[in-house]
């Protein structure tokens, strides 16, 4: 609908911008309501929570990984160490039972067994260090775990209080959905279709005040003196500035 058209039906006294005025802050303030639950304290803390918890949830599966290949690790060692620990045995034997015939062959004899020992020794010194890395890895986890519970703990803190804020905005919602509709009486389709076409162009809000100082509610500029007066004499008139349409509310 043209904006000439409007103007006629609020000549015709059909209602006033004033109650159109009106039902638009009740959807201001609707709209207000519903971006505040995503963007409320509690909504905004259940969401750093999570996320927190997902990436220590994340380390945790990763440490319980590491703690059962550490385990089959750790628990490998003893039979690695003993088989050593065999063969070290029969190169003892087969170096010095009498059957090393020349200097070379013992000497040859004797660094293989060295080479032997130092393998032994290279595996106790991964066993402990194996061993000390597995200890770690369960403390971690069971620290993990304690700051996961208080994690779940404080989420649930939280979501109750956002439940509890959220029924409040839902009481609010419906008190303002009561509100619109009885307003809704006193407005003829032909506005209210009017009014729904504009709301697209000015982000929900049409139509604007203006106060004692001259000030548009919807951009807070001044309008010029003529702007002012056409207003003041019930003209119709729209804001320079945002291209709201204007009124004054000589109650207030
Ligand atoms: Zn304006």
């Amino acid at each position: 609908m043209r904006f000439k058209e409007f103007l006629t039906i609020f000549q015709n006294g059909v209602t006033s911008v004033k109650t159109l005025f009106e039902y638009q802050q009740l959807e201001v303030a609707e709209r207000g309501i519903i971006a505040e639950r995503d963007t409320s304290h509690e909504f905004m803390e259940m969401r750093r929570i999570k996320s927190e918890f997902i990436v220590n949830k994340q380390r945790y599966l990763q440490l319980i990984n590491d703690i059962a290949a550490l385990t089959a690790m750790v628990k490998n060692f003893p039979q690695q160490l003993a088989m050593q620990q065999e063969k070290i045995e029969a190169e003892q034997s087969a170096t010095y039972d009498g059957s090393v015939s020349s200097m070379k062959a013992l000497s040859a004899r004797e660094a293989q067994l060295a080479a032997l020992e130092e393998k032994l020794a290279h595996l106790e010194e991964e066993k402990t260090l194996r061993k000390e890395e597995l200890l770690q890895k369960q403390a971690e986890v069971t620290a993990l775990k304690e700051i996961m519970d208080q994690q779940y703990q404080d989420f649930l803190a939280v979501k109750q209080l956002y439940l509890s804020e959220q029924s409040k905005r839902e009481q609010l919602l419906s008190g303002l959905t009561v509100a619109k509709s009885d307003m809704e009486q006193r407005i003829s389709a032909e506005e209210l279709a009017w009014f729904n076409e504009q709301k697209e162009r000015f982000q929900g809000s049409p139509l604007a005040k203006l106060d004692a100082n001259h000030v548009c509610s919807g951009c807070h500029t001044m309008v010029t003196p003529i702007c002012y007066k056409r207003v003041m004499q019930g003209m119709s008139s729209t804001c320079e500035n945002c291209g709201r349409t204007l009124f004054i509310d000589e109650e207030s």
